[in-house]
């Protein structure tokens, strides 16, 4: 089965220039932003220009660089807010896909959050 790109997404229209974002780095591949209801003290969603539906649909088109750059620039901003484990107290990637991930937007994207501790990666269920 194909994927298949919604190109109204909101983050399609962020990357139009169609909606403002808070831009906290931008590359040749790659934009990250502010979410815009941080769920963190930290909460920066980073995303591939490219059109990617999720993580599956980025691992298995995206370009080496794509994926390079991304990744690169995503360790980058952990540095650049002071969360890296090297330099901070840690943080907690996510990204969400498809109707059990609970994705919203149908653009892949990184959740970078940190600043407090996070909790436990998902709900018990017994
Ligand atoms: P997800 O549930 O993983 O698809 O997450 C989507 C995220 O996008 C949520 O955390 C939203 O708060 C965030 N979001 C939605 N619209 C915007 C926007 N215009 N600017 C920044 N973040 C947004």
């Amino acid at each position: 089965m194909a994927y298949v790109y919604d190109d109204q997404n909101i983050f399609a229209r962020i990357l139009r220039g169609e909606i403002p974002n808070k831009t906290v780095r931008e590359t040749a591949h790659t934009l990250a932003f502010h979410d815009i209801h941080p769920q963190a003290p930290v909460h920066v969603l980073v995303i591939p220009k490219g059109a990617y539906v999720n993580f599956d649909h980025f691992a298995a088109e995206a370009s080496a660089d794509e994926i390079a750059d991304l990744t690169r620039t995503a360790g980058d901003i952990c540095r650049e807010l002071g969360v890296a484990s090297d330099i901070g107290e840690g943080y907690r990637v996510i990204s969400n896909a498809g109707k059990h991930g609970m994705q919203e937007v149908p653009h892949y994207h990184l959740h970078i959050l940190g600043g407090r501790v996070m909790g436990r990666l998902v709900e018990r269920l017994d």
